[in-house]
């Protein structure tokens, strides 16, 4: 199959615009002839949903969690980018949309990221209809912070609590057509599979996760708003409910998935404490814009640290490496995700981390309290520096934070048009589970800005685009494919429970979160990778000849929730070690020893890997088909990536 990515012909500027105007439209007295199911209602999916239905269709919402408000969007904190330009500092559309180009290691599409940066500015015109209480100046206007790699203060936020205010935004605007009718909201409901019909994306096979019915559903078109997988790693910072067990199983039905091996993994986090610990947690981004990275200049000096001899605060100006600021002069402390990561990477493996464990670094405050006031740095970032203060006991206002990298954000996802459909016709795929804008490095506040384009800006026009040209005819789950569906997923529930092993669901997760993390994690190797490969195999088989899952499936059986979802992990873990050893190049999170400057950054080979690599499932035990979609630039040069 050839990927066309439908992107239009034409100016970049132009695009979208034009793309709308010759997209077909349904007419209004039809739209309610129309059915459209959305798995997820995070930032993504409660976007669309509302957005749909206002525009009148009828719409059947799907989340795992008992409410809209708990999906793992309410957990981002530092903000969302728009090109508003309120600081006059330079900013425009194209200098997000090349921001979001070069930040990607340039391995995201030209038009797709051109009309996020479009788009982005209505975004923060909704949300604050909506009533979402973004930060302000004195005079009143939004208030902007910086974000990494980025040089101008384009990032809109509410403190430290971003993605929850906006999703209660974009929760209202689903209520509302909740109570409108026009949207059937279904919690506590999981996707477990999806119906395909001649070809069409026609439904879906839900597990309701109270009593465990096995249940089907039907439209005209299916949207996944299913979110992102950094939970194959085990230890992330996504909420523990994070899986992707909706764009897999889509996967194994004709979706193709594309770039898995692209992982974000996040610089500020606070580091691993021990092997009991399931849930990482991140400290924002934002804090970058006033916290100081540093390690002790010398390995002695470290030493001392790391067996509580000394204290930071102990540690004399010259004996701090600043290593951002040092190495990076021009973007300093706000370099972009994967090269602060990688540079705290090489400083802890050098024998200079500061934590017990020699994996950690400082991020601190000292300088911006003595510069702006403690309470101005209160102000800003108070409900982090008190949840810090929580979980390590340590006060960040008079001793530096303890930084380390860990898993955040997955770039990959399933691949999808211009339009936002994946390979499968009538299936949509939204926010972080589709891998559209961000390349091989998202930029920070920029997840929260494409979950909310693809919902309230681009998939009203695109899915409607297809509905136009489907009669419209009541659709139902009549069709004998909706009952063979429903039968494989009761199968795969009764084998799982019918395993009856001595090993827990954890104990394999934890298992292959510690391949994945050695192998195909901050740094990877065409030894270590094909290792983990045969690791993952051995793993696979293991589950599904020792998991233990206890209970039934008619209750609410979290082990057996977990013990499907974790099923899935081993599978996407051995296509991201695939697609990692395919790609004999470094480029942004992906980074492969072999291919390194001189100064160690990645080193990408854009004669032979500027496409974006899609996975088509080839049936069960065989190794999946690659196909490619080449990327074409015509409005950015590409380079080798600077921030010095
Ligand atoms: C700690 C943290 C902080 C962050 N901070 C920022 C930030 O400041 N700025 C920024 O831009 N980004 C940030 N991000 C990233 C951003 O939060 C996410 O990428 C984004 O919220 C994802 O939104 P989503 O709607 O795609 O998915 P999610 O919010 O993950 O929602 C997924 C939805 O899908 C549902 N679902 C999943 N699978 C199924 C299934 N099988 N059946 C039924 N329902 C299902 C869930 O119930 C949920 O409703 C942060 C991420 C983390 C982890």
């Amino acid at each position: 199959m050839i990927l066309d990515s439908k992107i239009p012909a034409g100016p970049l500027a132009e695009k979208w615009t034009k793309h709308k105007f010759t997209s077909k439209l349904v007419n209004p007295a039809n739209k309610r002839k129309y059915d459209v199911i959305v798995v997820g209602t995070g930032l993504a999916g409660a976007s669309a949903a509302a957005s749909l239905a206002e525009l009148g269709y009828n719409v059947k919402a799907f989340c795992f969690q008992d409410s809209p408000r708990r999906a793992h969007s309410i957990a981002a904190q530092g903000g969302i980018n728009a090109a508003k330009n309120y600081q006059n500092d330079g900013d425009s559309i194209f200098r997000l949309f090349y921001d979001t180009v070069k930040g990607g290691d340039y391995r995201a599409r030209e038009g797709n990221v051109y009309r996020l940066a479009e788009v982005s500015v209505k975004i923060i015109d909704q949300c604050v209809a909506q009533g979402v209480p973004f930060a302000r100046e004195y005079g009143g206007l939004l208030a902007n912070r910086s974000f990494g790699g980025a040089q101008v203060s384009r990032t809109f936020y509410a403190r430290g609590q971003t993605g929850q205010q906006l999703l209660l935004g974009a929760y209202s605007a689903l209520s509302r057509q909740v109570a409108n009718g026009k949207v059937k909201l279904c919690p506590r409901t999981e996707m477990m599979d999806l119906v395909v019909i001649d070809g069409h994306a026609k439904g879906i096979v839900t597990r309701n996760l109270i009593t465990g019915a096995v249940e089907t559903h039907a439209a005209h078109a299916v949207l996944l708003c299913t979110g992102g997988y950094g939970n194959v790693f085990f230890l992330s910072t996504n909420a523990m409910g994070s899986n992707v067990t909706a764009a897999w199983r889509a996967h194994k039905r004709g979706a193709y998935f594309a770039n898995p091996c692209f992982t974000q993994i996040h610089p500020t986090c606070i580091p691993v404490s021990g092997d009991h610990q399931s849930k990482l947690t991140l400290m924002s981004e934002s804090l970058r814009n006033d916290g100081r990275v540093w390690v002790p200049a010398t390995k002695e000096i470290a030493e001392k640290l790391r067996k509580g001899q000394i204290k930071a605060n102990d540690i004399k100006e010259d004996d701090r490496d600043y290593f951002l600021e040092r190495k990076y002069p021009s973007f300093g402390n706000l370099v972009p995700r994967d090269v602060a990561s990688r540079n705290a990477k090489y400083v802890c493996d050098e024998g200079l981390g500061v934590n017990e464990t020699g994996e950690a670094v400082f991020l601190d405050f000292r300088d911006a309290i003595k510069r702006d006031t403690r309470q101005v740095i209160e102000q800003k970032y108070g409900n982090l520096f008190e949840m810090y203060k929580q979980i390590t006991g340590e006060n960040p206002y008079e001793m530096p934070m303890m930084i380390y990298p860990a898993v955040h954000y997955t770039m990959g996802g399933l691949w999808v048009d211009y339009n936002l459909m994946t390979t499968v016709p009538g299936l949509y795929a939204l926010g972080e589970a589709n891998f559209s804008e961000h390349g091989a490095n998202r930029l920070g506040a920029s997840a929260l800005m494409q979950g909310l384009a693809d919902g309230y800006f681009v998939a009203p026009y695109t899915v409607g685009d297809y509905l136009a040209q489907l009669a419209p005819k009541k659709v139902d789950d009549t069709h004998p494919e909706f009952d063979r569906v429903k039968k494989e997923v009761e199968q795969r529930i009764a084998t799982l429970l019918g395993i009856n092993g001595n090993k827990t669901v954890d104990y394999f997760h934890k298992k292959l979160g510690k391949i994945m993390w050695d192998q195909c994690g901050m740094a990877r190797s065409e030894q270590g990778l094909k290792g983990a490969k045969a690791d993952i195999q051995a793993l696979k088989k293991e589950f599904w000849s020792n998991v233990k899952v206890l209970g039934t499936n008619e209750e609410l059986n979290q082990t057996l929730e977990k013990a499907n979802r974790v099923a899935d992990f081993l599978e996407l873990g051995e296509l991201m070690v695939d697609d990692a050893l395919n790609r004999n190049e470094s480029c942004g999170g992906h980074f492969r020893e072999e291919y390194q400057t001189p100064e160690g950054e990645a080193l990408r080979d854009d004669e032979n890997f500027a496409y974006v690599a899609a996975w088509k499932y080839l049936g069960e035990g065989q190794e999946e088909e690659l196909v490619k979609e080449e990327l074409v630039y015509e409005n950015v040069k590409l380079t080798q990536r600077s921030y010095k």
